[in-house]
């Protein structure tokens, strides 16, 4: 079963929520778990954000590790 690794409050909410999307599920039914057969399906805005995150968290890690070897 698919799974969200945050909690729906993190979930960006978009203004035209898409059903089957993994993201917009969570934020349309915060109770209830994503359906399976669907697998993971991501709408054009969450994959968009959920890009952008890596990115922060990958520029952040070169931060810190640009800085440990200072
Ligand atoms: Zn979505």
């Amino acid at each position: 079963m698919f799974q969200a690794a945050m909690h729906p409050k993190d979930i960006l909410v978009v203004p035209q929520p898409v059903a089957r999307c993994a993201y917009c599920w969570y934020v349309l039914n915060p109770l209830l778990p994503y359906p399976e057969s669907w697998s993971s399906t991501i709408c054009p805005v969450h994959d968009t954000w959920t890009r952008a995150q890596l990115a922060t968290r990958r520029a952040r890690r070169m931060t810190e590790r640009a800085r440990a070897q200072a």
